[in-house]
């Protein structure tokens, strides 16, 4: 702070927070340390409220293997994300998401067979930016926090990098807020299609590939 002090924010479990309080006063000189509790803005556990960044969509893909592509507007391009089993409203789940290359935002209606496989636009809507590093920052740091206002994902969730180098990995969360549907599993709870209806079964099925 200005006048010298330090501030911490810290976000956890109330048991923990008490851990950090106590250690931080057995750390200072009598009565330096204080603390009070953070406003909690419904959704948002963070310090900053999210920054309207634009769009999001995921592209459930079947192609050699099925997965989920999770993509976001960053500066002109739609960040992405290849998530095997696909996000999740529970905050207890972590799924891998693998990063892949970037695409453009005219993809994002794309639905249709692709080769042998095929693609639905599984969700959709605008987005917000969330935490203390501004993007795309936060994302070349590896920790991304952010907010989903689509037809099924909805709150905060943030994408935490576990492996840099050529083929980054990172995890998908849903963080614990008032959207969070804690053994919830949205992608077998809502398969269909937010642009046509249809699911990506029914597409295989209805429009068999044609050598
Ligand atoms: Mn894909």
């Amino acid at each position: 702070m200005e006048d010298g002090t330090l501030c911490v924010h810290a976000e956890g479990e109330h048991a923990a927070l008490e851990e950090l309080v106590s250690w931080l006063r057995s750390t200072a000189p009598h009565d330096s340390v204080s603390d009070e509790p953070a406003r909690v803005e419904g959704h948002e556990q963070f310090a900053i409220r999210g920054q309207p960044a634009g769009v999001f969509v995921v592209q459930e893909h079947q192609a050699t293997a099925h997965h989920f592509d999770v993509r976001l507007q960053v500066e002109g391009v739609m960040r992405s994300w290849a998530v095997p089993k696909g996000p999740s409203m529970d905050p207890a789940v972590k799924r891998l998401a693998l990063e892949v290359e970037d695409h453009s935002l005219t993809h994002n209606e794309f639905e249709g067979r692709t080769g042998g496989g095929a693609v639905i636009v599984w969700d959709r809507g605008h987005y917000e930016q969330g935490g203390r590093v501004p993007w795309p920052e936060a994302l070349e740091r590896g920790h991304a926090v952010f907010v989903l206002h689509g037809n099924k994902l909805r709150g905060g969730f943030a994408l935490q990098r576990t492996r840099g180098g050529e083929k980054p990995q990172w995890l998908l969360l849903k963080r614990r807020d008032a959207s969070a549907r804690p053994g919830s599993d949205v992608v077998t709870e809502h398969p269909e299609s937010v642009k046509s209806g249809q699911t990506l079964e029914a597409l295989l099925a209805a429009n068999p590939h044609q050598p």
